[in-house]
């Protein structure tokens, strides 16, 4: 018979090895799958200046590899699977993973969100090396410095507005001609005396990869098809996150853009009515701060709500 697990939590970024601390301290030997992104987006930048403690700042991956070895500490296990298919209408909870079937009493959903890239090879040589898809994380490194920004929608304009406070000029680049932002985010954006908006504009090649730092874009105008180059030090992405979610379409509740619905911070819900025993936390419920902080702040809450539950039901 498969072993039924007290609590399964998936996702191994912030909120994830927050949530397994939590458990594994409270003696309930937690089985963390590590996912697709292992360490999550921390695991892809540089220095986190923001996260309190640590008053030098961390690098994102040391910062997570510390988290895990706080959770393996306290017993909590990990596994390199996928979960291919979940059954939240039975109890214990049945996961179809990658590496066999799993029992699970609570599920800790923490899969974080991914931010959408270009794809370009030259962009994916230089993530962390000058291009980013994290203003608030990032930004500081840029002071004094021209840098673009690619996206039309309230994100690409957040960012770009925020990193005025240290890039000398912002040229937000977008590929067609109208933006999808609010009224008042582009109005906003188009009145900073530091950012200059390029509609119909693509980027075809970031440069700067033999010398492993950004130094400017190859850039294709898609009225007339005519390049030029922008020479700017750092590249922000603002084009979007994808919550990692949609193994849980129709199990419980997402809003219209795929993220995790939950309520009380951390409890799910199934047709409108609380998910017993399936708990989210981190970017896949969270489309407004997308912080390491707040996703580990809410990997705790998800952990307390699981020792709660366990409690109430007797196990
Ligand atoms: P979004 O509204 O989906 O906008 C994404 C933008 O990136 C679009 O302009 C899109 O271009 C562009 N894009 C997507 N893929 C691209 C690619 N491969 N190459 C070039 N451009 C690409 O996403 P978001 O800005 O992250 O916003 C998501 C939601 O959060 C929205 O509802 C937004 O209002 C909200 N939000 C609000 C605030 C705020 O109010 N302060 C801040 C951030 C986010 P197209 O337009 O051509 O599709």
């Amino acid at each position: 018979m498969t072993e039924i697990r007290s609590t399964v939590i998936l996702g191994s970024g912030c909120a994830g090895l927050t949530a397994a601390i939590y458990t594994a301290r409270a003696g309930l030997n937690p089985l963390v799958l590590e996912g697709h992104e292992p360490g999550g987006q921390l695991s892809i930048t540089t220095l986190v200046e923001n996260f309190p403690g640590w008053p030098d700042g961390i690098q994102g991956p040391e910062l997570i590899e510390n988290m895990k070895k706080q959770a393996a500490r306290f017993g909590a296990a990990f596994q390199l699977a996928h979960l291919n298919r979940v059954e939240l209408g039975v109890h214990p909870f049945r996961l179809h993973t990658s590496e066999g079937e799993i029992c699970a009493r609570t599920l800790i959903v923490a899969s974080g969100a991914s931010a959408r890239w270009l794809g370009l090879p030259s962009e994916q040589a230089l993530i962390g090396h000058g291009v980013s898809s994290c203003a608030t994380c990032d930004g500081f490194f840029f002071r004094g410095k021209e840098i673009a920004v690619v996206g039309g929608g309230d994100s690409a304009m957040e960012e770009a507005l925020f990193l005025t406070r240290f890039a000398t000029k912002v040229t937000l680049l977008h590929r067609r001609e109208s933006f999808r932002a609010s009224k008042i985010m582009l109005e906003r954006a188009m009145a900073h005396p530091n950012i200059e908006l390029r509609a119909n504009t693509v980027v075809v090649e970031v440069l700067g990869v033999e010398e492993k730092e950004v130094r400017g874009l190859r850039l294709r105008d898609v009225t007339n098809n005519a390049e030029s180059t922008l020479p700017v030090s750092g590249l922000f992405l603002g084009i979007g996150h994808e919550p990692n979610a949609k193994i849980f379409g129709g199990q419980i509740d997402l809003d219209e853009d795929g993220y995790i619905r939950t309520t009380g911070n951390v409890l799910t819900a199934r047709n409108g009515a609380v998910a017993p025993g399936v708990f989210a936390c981190g970017d896949v419920q969270d489309r407004r701060y997308r912080q390491a902080i707040t996703a580990a702040g809410s990997g705790c809450m998800a952990a307390l709500e699981v020792e709660k539950y366990l409690e109430e039901h007797g196990h």
